[in-house]
């Protein structure tokens, strides 16, 4: 581990060729390892940076992404750009370092850093966890303040006492959701076994309710009680659950979201998220909000190249976050929609089968099958190759997966996402599907 006294890491930047004529390519190398692939393009303010983390063999550490983000900040200084933009693409945990390092913006925006004021970096709530508010929690990722996040990734996460993480993390929602009205607390009686159960496996639990000013009830959200919460990745939740509940109020009203490992397989990453529509909950893994676990997962999916991300990517305005939120408020909107109005439910997985050619969504998903007929065949393989080839596993699966493909489709929907969608429209007549912010 690298002690506090020797964290001030050198980055070199190493040439590389570039795909874009505009743009100039480098290798980022922090003690002779590869840490990222950095692009940068000239931008009307100054330069627009894309920071590739993903592609090197080895999933850059706390303090070498910070280094990074330094180093980017001084060869823009020098080079006398009044603005540094870092692209809005850029991964979640290095838009947490980003912001610890004085970037600012709102959710799915590129993050910008401002050379013309002074140059003492100023983190914003909405950040990570705030430097200089008090003793520095053991998990600071600031230079010289302690051990790194994600340097132990053990189970049972080290937290600062009291509750200055919940008020940490409150004071950040508030930041990046403005409008929405976010309080920690304790849960309703009712609600408080379930997310006991919920949050087995960590030492405990954060509970918020966020309410924007037309939401009849606030959204109940739990997280780990951790010191590194990337705000970020929990304000894109509950930014993605209140949209989806207003939308298709008040069918998804009730529902509760827990970051947890409720389901086998959310350890290891291979589950990223999970729906109990019989009791309402929506289950999501820690990895899109805790630190160590980001870096856990990244260091999995880098060690072995062969092993897919369980989703295909996302494109800004969009994030995975949204994605995964996306697909299981789906089950739940489609649990709803099978309780009040059966008939249509039975109707709407037929207007989703035509488009694939067969009479019901049901027969592309049996398309496998030795006695298959030739339509269902070429439905299955179509559903595999336009949606997922996690769509074809069941037809709950391939109208949360077209869902999400709708949802997360900001121009150019692909037809399937296009044709998805008149289904919404002629199914759910009274929801708000049109006006998209995001859109
Ligand atoms: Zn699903």
């Amino acid at each position: 581990m690298v002690s506090p006294e020797d964290a001030t890491l050198t980055i070199e930047f190493v040439p590389r060729p570039s795909n874009y004529p505009d743009a100039r390519a480098f290798t980022a190398v922090a003690g002779g390892q590869a840490i990222a692939v950095v692009t940068t393009l000239r931008h009307p303010a100054g330069f627009r940076v894309h920071v590739d983390t993903a592609s090197v063999p080895v999933a850059a550490g706390p303090e070498q992404l910070s280094a990074l983000l330094r180093a980017v900040i001084a060869a823009s200084r020098a080079d006398q750009a009044p603005v540094v933009v870092l692209a809005a693409e850029s991964s979640l945990r290095l838009r947490y370092y980003a912001r610890a390092e004085g970037f600012t913006g709102p959710l799915r925006t590129d993050l910008t850093y401002d050379l013309r004021s002074p140059s003492k970096p100023a983190p914003v709530p909405g950040s990570g966890p705030a430097p200089g508010s008090g003793p520095a929690p053991v998990s600071e990722p600031a230079p010289g303040s302690g051990p790194a996040p994600g340097s132990e990734p053990a189970p049972g996460y080290a937290t600062a006492p009291g509750s200055a993480p919940a008020e940490r993390l409150v004071a950040q929602m508030r930041m990046l959701l403005p409008g929405v009205t976010v309080e920690a607390g304790r849960p309703p009686g009712a609600v408080r076994s379930f997310l006991r159960s919920a949050s087995s496996g960590v030492d405990g639990t954060i509970h918020l309710r966020a309410q924007g000013p037309t939401d009849p009830q606030p959204l109940q959200v739990a997280v780990p009680l951790v010191d590194d919460i990337v705000a970020e990745g929990l304000a894109l939740t509950i930014d993605t659950a209140l949209d989806l509940r207003r939308r298709f109020r008040p069918l998804v009203d009730r529902v509760r979201v827990s970051y947890d490992h409720y389901a086998e397989g959310m350890r290891n990453g291979k589950i990223l998220g999970a729906a109990a529509p019989g009791v309402r909950d929506i289950h999501l893994n820690p990895v899109y909000v805790v630190v160590p676990e980001m870096l856990a997962q990244e260091n999995e999916r880098q060690g072995r190249p062969a092993q897919r991300a369980p989703s295909p990517s996302v494109l800004p305005p969009f994030t995975q976050v949204d994605a995964t939120v996306a697909h299981e408020y789906w089950h739940e909107i489609e649990f709803g929609l099978e309780g009040g109005r059966y008939h249509d439910s039975v109707e709407f997985r037929r207007a989703v089968g035509q488009y694939f050619g067969v009479e019901t969504l049901e027969h592309a998903i049996k398309g496998n099958r030795p006695d298959a007929p030739p339509a269902w065949q070429r439905a299955r393989l179509r559903l595999a190759q336009e949606v997922t080839a996690y769509a074809t596993t069941a037809p709950k699966e391939a109208t949360a997966e077209l869902f999400r493909q709708w949802w997360c489709t900001a121009t150019n929907p692909p037809p399937s996402a296009q044709y998805f969608g008149t289904v919404l429209r002629k199914f759910f007549p009274t929801a708000d599907l049109d006006h998209r912010p995001h859109r």
